[in-house]
Order: C-alpha cells, then sequence, then structure tokens
C-alpha cells in the first residue's frame, strides 16, 4: 500500500533520530539519511556496503535548500534549476564547508538534485533539511525501482520505506558537473547533455567512463564514481547480444544451461530459455530495465542474454567520409543512457 501523511510524519521522526528511509523518486528509490548528520550518513554506507570513496548525491527540495549545501551558486545552476528541477538532474558544484566531508568521499565538490515524488518532496519540506540519497540496494547491484526491491535488499526493519509505487523513470539521474569548463556531463540519464546545453546556451561535452572499480577504491574521489566497470549488475553472468546473434547465441549453449532474455521478441526464445518481454521505446526500455534484470535473475539462470535494444542503423557514410568511419551509429538520448546501464551490467562477462 502507499505511503499517507502519517508515514512521512513517522520518516520524519527515524530521519532526526539518526534512522535511515528508503524514498520514491521518479528515477529510483534512494536510501535516505540526514545530509549534514555526518553519523547518520556513515549509517548509509555501512547498510549499503558502498566504498566511502563512492559519494553520495544530496537530495533537496529546491535551490535555496540545495544552496546549503553548496559554496557557490552560479546563475547556471539557477538556470538549470527552473528547467529541469524537481527532476532527474543532479548538479556538480563545491561544497559547502560545513557539509560532512563523508558525503563527498572528502572531495571538494558535492552533487545535488530535487527529486519529482510528490511524497518525498513533502518529505523534505517536512524536514526543512536536505538528505543523502544513494540508491536503495547494496552497493554495486541492480537498483531498486519498486518498494519491494527495497525490501529485499533491506529485509530488517532497521529501514523505513516510504512506498511511492514504481518509479517512472526508472535509471539513475543525469549527473552534471558545473566546476569544469566546457560544462560535462559524468553520468547519463533521461536528460540529455543535448538538452542541457540548449537550456543554458553553452557547450556541454559528455564524460569519459572510467575503468576502475568498486573493488580497487582510489584515494582521490572518483570523478564520476556512477562510472565504474561493474555496477548496476545483475547476480547471474548477463551478456549483451546484437539482435542478429541472438538464435546463435541460444544454440551455443549447452543441453543443461538455461538462458534468460531481455528481448522486444519473446516468440523467438524458445523453452528451456525464458524470454523477458521489453519495450521497442527507450523511455518505457528504462522504466523496466531494472525489474527486468531482477526477474531475470529470480529465474536462476546460467546466463542473462539482453538484445541490444537500440537502433543499430548504418550511417549513410558522405561520400568523403575516411574508410575508418565507425561502422554503426552511437546510441542517443535515452538510448545513450540505457547503454551505458548495460554496458555496466554485462561487464563482469569474461
Ligand atoms: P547513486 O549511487 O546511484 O546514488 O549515484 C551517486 C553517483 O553520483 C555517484 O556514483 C557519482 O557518479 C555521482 N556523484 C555524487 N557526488 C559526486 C561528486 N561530488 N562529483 C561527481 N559525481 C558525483
Ligand atoms: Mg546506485
Amino acid at each position: 500500500m502507499q505511503s499517507g501523511p502519517e508515514d512521512i510524519a513517522a520518516a520524519v521522526t527515524q530521519l532526526r533520530s539518526g534512522g535511515l528511509v528508503a524514498f520514491p523518486t521518479e528515477t529510483v528509490y534512494g536510501l535516505g539519511a540526514l545530509a549534514l548528520d555526518a553519523h547518520a550518513v556513515a549509517e548509509v554506507f555501512r547498510a549499503k556496503g558502498r566504498p566511502a570513496t563512492n559519494p553520495l548525491i544530496v537530495h533537496v527540495v529546491d535551490d535555496a535548500m540545495a544552496q546549503r549545501v553548496c559554496a557557490e551558486w552560479p546563475g547556471v545552476a539557477t538556470k538549470l534549476a527552473a528547467e529541469f528541477w524537481p527532476g532527474p538532474l543532479t548538479l556538480v558544484l563545491p561544497k559547502a564547508a560545513d557539509l560532512p566531508s563523508i558525503v563527498t568521499a572528502n572531495g571538494p565538490t558535492v552533487a545535488v538534485r530535487a527529486p519529482s515524488h510528490p511524497l518525498t518532496l513533502a518529505l523534505l519540506e517536512a524536514l526543512g533539511e536536505p538528505l543523502v540519497g544513494p540508491s536503495a540496494n547494496r552497493s554495486g547491484r541492480v537498483s531498486p525501482t519498486c518498494a519491494a526491491h527495497v525490501r529485499e535488499s533491506f529485509p530488517d526493519d532497521t529501514v523505513l520505506i516510504l512506498d511511492g509505487g514504481p518509479c517512472v523513470g526508472g535509471i539513475e539521474s543525469t549527473v552534471v558537473d558545473l566546476t569544469c569548463e566546457p560544462l560535462c556531463v559524468l553520468r547519463p540519464g533521461l536528460i540529455s547533455a543535448a538538452q542541457i546545453a540548449a537550456a543554458i546556451g553553452r557547450d556541454v561535452v559528455s564524460g569519459e567512463p572510467r575503468s576502475d572499480t568498486t573493488d580497487t577504491p582510489t584515494r582521490a574521489p572518483a570523478r564520476s564514481p556512477g562510472h565504474i566497470g561493474t555496477h548496476y549488475a545483475p547476480v547471474a553472468l548477463a551478456r549483451l547480444v546484437d539482435s542478429a546473434e541472438l538464435d546463435r547465441a541460444l544454440r551455443t549453449l549447452s543441453k543443461d544451461e538455461h538462458a534468460a532474455v531481455l528481448t522486444a521478441q519473446a516468440a523467438r526464445v524458445q523453452p528451456p530459455h525464458r524470454a523477458i518481454e521489453m519495450p521497442r521505446d527507450a523511455r518505457a526500455y528504462a522504466a523496466r530495465l531494472y525489474a527486468a534484470l531482477r526477474e531475470a535473475d529470480a529465474l536462476d539462470p546460467s546466463i542473462v542474454l539482453i538484445e541490444r535494444p537500440w537502433p543499430n542503423e548504418t550511417p549513410t557514410a558522405p561520400p568523403t567520409a575516411p574508410p575508418t568511419a565507425p561502422p554503426t551509429a552511437p546510441p542517443t538520448g535515452v538510448w545513450a543512457a540505457v547503454a551505458d546501464r548495460l554496458t555496466r551490467a554485462t561487464a563482469q562477462t569474461p
């Protein structure tokens, strides 16, 4: 059952006593604690098994609350907040001196956003102060997109869960660094670099993925720690396959193996393999992805095969194109964010 005002009151009490509250957002569920309480934040790291080198996003109700945790608030932040908040855009800015350094993994910057779920906005309003809110899952695993997913990760009662129904967005927020020139998208999400650039009339570039993993913490905070090799991963071995390769990939499995297949064409998958039907639309795919990966895991498959969902159009090469031009167009917009998560979900594949 979805939570109501009395649950918000209980959540406020729990948070003010240093406890943890999972809250719904339009992206995924967050694991909340008071951002200004270093002990409560430490409890978030402990509960998730999150490396201390991976900073947390601070959730706020509006830009006034955001300015409480930032040392600077440039005009570009005002513009982006006006255009996209509440919504799935996280801004990276210099941190306020009194924000506990555990939040930012000892780094000089803080990531901040206003989520758009009404329950969570009501919670932040009632609290009157910001919350850290990493995804409410064990570190490195698939993010939760409904309250039941959160309970699977935190089965005991120490985490109070506000149930706001399934998340409509389904993948984590876009993270844009406002402390560099040109501005840089560190993690792709539902809001694209092109949309950000259009809103502010400035160039915005996309950051390079990092190659380090959660198991090898570095001393410096990662530029964009969401960009780590293995992340968002199902428990089972997962592999991304071209649609044209799917039948062959299934045939190469041995007799005692069975695959769970995320595909837009469920009819192609015959027993003992099992299909999990995926939407063809990018936003619908993103909203469904993490629940589908969990369903795949629940089938206890030998392997999860994920049919590459974004269009693979061979660009028509202009006559002057060099012979080394890439054969396929890279995914753009929401498909770029989906591609990022799928690449990470399958990164454990040898
Ligand atoms: P999540 O674990 O899904 O809540 O995502 C948190 C992510 O936000 C991190 O893994 C980073 O990618 C990003 N992030 C948080 N704080 C910072 C920061 N100060 N600088 C750059 N990226 C950050
Ligand atoms: Mg996460």
